[in-house]
């Protein structure tokens, strides 16, 4: 032990903390040695934990389970409503699913909070200021994995968006700020452009925000808003988004903080919860006691906190800060002048276990109010009033690849087709009207939306197997169509571009 330090005084260790056991999985790569590192620093700030080791990554994937993790993996999370994982390889090709998008979606892991947090002067970071929670939505979006081919040149993902999804991030959110003392939720999406799917996002924050008054809400637009996490990160302070953007900016984010291998997240569900650290398995360094453990260490905090075992946690973190300051680091950090030792993994772990009970010198220390919101409300935001929906038309998709694709050419055999209520109105591309009118410049695929309307009237819905049956007749190969619904009187589909 370092002369400098104070030796843990036995008043410091939490007290009377029910015993409580975790799930762990180690993982793949350097899982193994920086699982065993935490567990070391969990075992003595936390003596009334205890864990239970499960297989998940390759071994697993080895021994036939295409997830990556059995169905003890599954029962010991479930029953512990716990786990802290290890990064985890998967084998590409073969079938093999993601463990972590796997676990997401059948456990219900809806939120993913990441903190990217600059440790200036002690770690290098492009903003010193730093201190930005991404919080992402984890189900939903493009991740739902609904893909299709439907002609030779086209293929789909299906971005589905539902507000009770939108209503639980968005409350977890605010809950989150609300309980770390933070000031401002920035909900970023595309709204502009997804009108429907990104504008209920958006609309069900707008409301949510409303029983948070003391917490400043903005939007703002994603692509500008992934510029400024960039550019000036210090604007933000908790940032809410759907799953494909928050993939992304959560990345930006821990970059520029300088603390991609510094970082740890959470995965929160209604009953139950994984935690890992940001960065991957690093087989390039597995098995040289070189790695970090910290991103898992501060996965393991937030944790505890989660657990509302915040004394250890607070234990933890307070001793993290203070072995960072004291300048003992690992490779990936070390820097002539600001570090002072260079160690290995179990030797950081040897080191915050001697710093517990310590607090740190240069950053401020860290309190123990702060609480992970582990069960948000998830009343609904808006009233739940059924709205009177109306069948206004059909889009049929056809795959069409004739007459040097001339939209004029489809568009007049269309004209030909209807049904007592259903009449041809328009062709697109890609989203874009081709037909009537239409500009010449614009790329045509083989995959044609074909909007079929009853003209401002409601249309019984025996008239779309109807118009199938006639589009079949006449020839036309549908590769699926999409009811068109007025809610109250407002199309609730998109209106074609360029029209
Ligand atoms: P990576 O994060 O594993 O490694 C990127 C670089 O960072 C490497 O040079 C590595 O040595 C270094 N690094 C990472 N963690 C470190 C640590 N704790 N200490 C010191 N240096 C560290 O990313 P990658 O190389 O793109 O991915 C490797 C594997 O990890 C892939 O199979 C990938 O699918 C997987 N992965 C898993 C997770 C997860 O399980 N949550 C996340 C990301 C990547």
């Amino acid at each position: 032990m370092s002369a400098v330090l104070a030796p843990l005084s036995h008043a410091a260790l939490p007290q009377a903390l029910p015993a409580r056991t975790i799930a762990v999985a180690a993982g793949d790569g350097i899982g193994p040695e920086i699982t065993a590192a935490v567990l070391g620093v969990l075992a003595a700030a936390d003596p009334t934990l205890s864990f239970q080791q499960v297989t998940v990554g390759l071994k697993a994937y080895q021994s036939g389970a295409s997830s990556g993790f059995g169905p003890e993996a599954l029962d010991a999370v479930t029953g512990h409503g716990v786990i802290l994982k290890g990064p985890v390889m998967t084998p590409s090709g073969g079938g093999y699913k993601s463990v972590n998008v796997s676990f997401r979606k059948l456990l219900g892991l809806y939120a993913n909070v990441r903190p990217s947090i600059a440790y200036h002067p002690f770690v290098t970071a492009m903003h010193p200021e730093m201190d930005v929670v991404v919080i992402r939505e984890n189900e939903e979006d493009t991740y739902a994995g609904i893909e299709h081919r439907q002609t030779d040149e086209v293929v789909q993902c299906l971005k589905l968006v539902t507000r009770p999804g939108c209503e639980r991030i968005c409350r977890y959110a605010f809950e989150y700020a609300r309980a770390h003392g933070r000031r401002k939720v920035t909900c970023m999406t595309k709204s502009n452009i997804m009108k429907l799917t990104d504008g209920l996002f958006q609309q069900v924050f707008e409301e949510i925000a409303r029983d948070y008054p003391e917490i400043k809400a903005e939007h703002m637009i994603i692509d500008i808003g992934t510029a400024r996490m960039a550019a000036r990160p210090g604007d933000f302070d908790v940032v809410v988004t759907p799953n494909l953007y928050g993939d992304i900016l959560s990345d930006v984010a821990a970059e520029v903080s300088g603390s991609i291998g510094l970082a740890g997240s959470a995965n929160i569900g209604r009953d139950c919860a994984m935690f890992e650290a940001v960065h991957g398995s690093a087989p390039d360094i597995a098995g040289k006691n070189i790695a970090n453990p910290s991103g898992l260490l501060l996965a393991a905090v937030m944790m505890l906190r989660h657990l509302g075992r915040h004394e250890p946690a607070t234990l933890i973190h307070n001793a993290w800060l203070r072995t960072l300051e004291d300048g003992v680091h690992t490779g990936d950090i070390f820097r002539a002048g600001i570090s002072k030792r260079r160690v290995g993994t179990q030797g950081f772990a040897e080191a915050v276990i001697e710093r517990l009970g310590l607090r740190p010198r240069h950053f401020p220390e860290v309190a123990e109010g702060n609480t992970m919101p582990a069960l948000p409300a998830t009343g609904a935001a808006a009233p739940s009033r059924p709205q009177r929906k109306e069948l206004v038309g059909v889009d049929v998709f056809l795959h069409w690849d004739e007459q040097a694709r001339d939209p004029a050419v489809l568009g007049r055999r269309l004209e030909t087709l209807r049904t007592a209520g259903l009449g041809f109105e328009l062709i697109t591309n890609r989203g874009v009207k081709v037909y009537p009118g239409g500009c010449p410049q614009t790329l045509r695929s083989d995959h044609w939306r074909c909007r079929f309307s009853g003209d401002g009237s409601t249309v019984d819905r025996r008239e779309i197997p109807e118009l199938l049956v006639l589009l079949a007749e006449a020839g036309f190969d549908v590769v699926k169509t999409e009811n068109l619904y007025a809610f109250d009187g407002e199309p609730g589909y998109s209106r074609a571009q360029g029209g």
